[in-house]
C-alpha cells in the first residue's frame, strides 16, 4: 500500500498516510498566510488514512469551521481540515522527501501578499476550488 511519512520541525508530530496524496495545491490567502507566514502548500489525503503516529503536541486552532493543526512546541503548520469532511488537507513541506507530488493549482491567487510574484505552477485560480480536487475554500 501507499504510504507517506511526515512531522514537524522538533518531531513532537510524526504522522503516516496510509494511502493516496493528492497533487499539491497553493493557497494564497490571508488566513493561511498569517498561520504559515507565508502561501501555503497543501496535499490532502482521506481523514481515514491518516495516522497520527505521534502527536503530543498537536493541537487544533479552530476558526469559521476550519481546524488548523499545529505543534505547540515548535510551531509548525501541519494540517487543514472542515468539520465533517473525509479529506484532511496535509502541509506539503512537512512530508518526508521524495514525496512524488507536484504542484497542480494555486488558488486565491488574487488574495496574494504585495511582495512577491507569482510562480508559473499549477493552474492559476483567483478563488478557491470549488470541486474536483477534494479541496475548497479555507475562509
Ligand atoms: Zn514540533
Ligand atoms: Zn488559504
Amino acid at each position: 500500500m501507499e504510504e507517506h511519512h511526515g512531522g514537524c520541525l522538533c518531531g513532537g508530530v510524526r504522522y503516516v498516510v496510509r494511502g493516496p496524496l493528492r497533487d499539491v495545491v497553493i493557497c494564497h490567502c490571508s488566513r493561511c498566510r498569517r498561520t504559515h507566514g507565508h502561501a501555503a502548500a497543501y496535499s490532502a489525503c482521506a481523514a481515514a488514512d491518516l495516522d497520527l503516529g505521534e502527536a503530543r503536541t498537536l493541537r487544533w486552532y479552530e476558526a469559521d469551521g476550519r481546524g488548523r493543526g499545529f505543534c505547540t512546541e515548535c510551531g509548525a503548520s501541519l494540517f487543514w481540515r472542515i468539520a465533517g469532511r473525509d479529506a484532511i488537507s496535509v502541509s506539503a513541506g512537512t512530508l518526508d522527501p521524495p514525496t512524488g507530488l507536484r504542484t497542480i493549482a494555486q488558488i486565491f491567487t488574487a488574495d496574494r501578499g504585495d511582495y512577491y510574484e507569482l510562480s508559473p505552477d499549477g493552474r492559476h485560480l483567483p478563488a478557491g476550488l470549488s470541486s474536483g480536487a477534494g479541496e475548497t475554500t479555507c475562509r
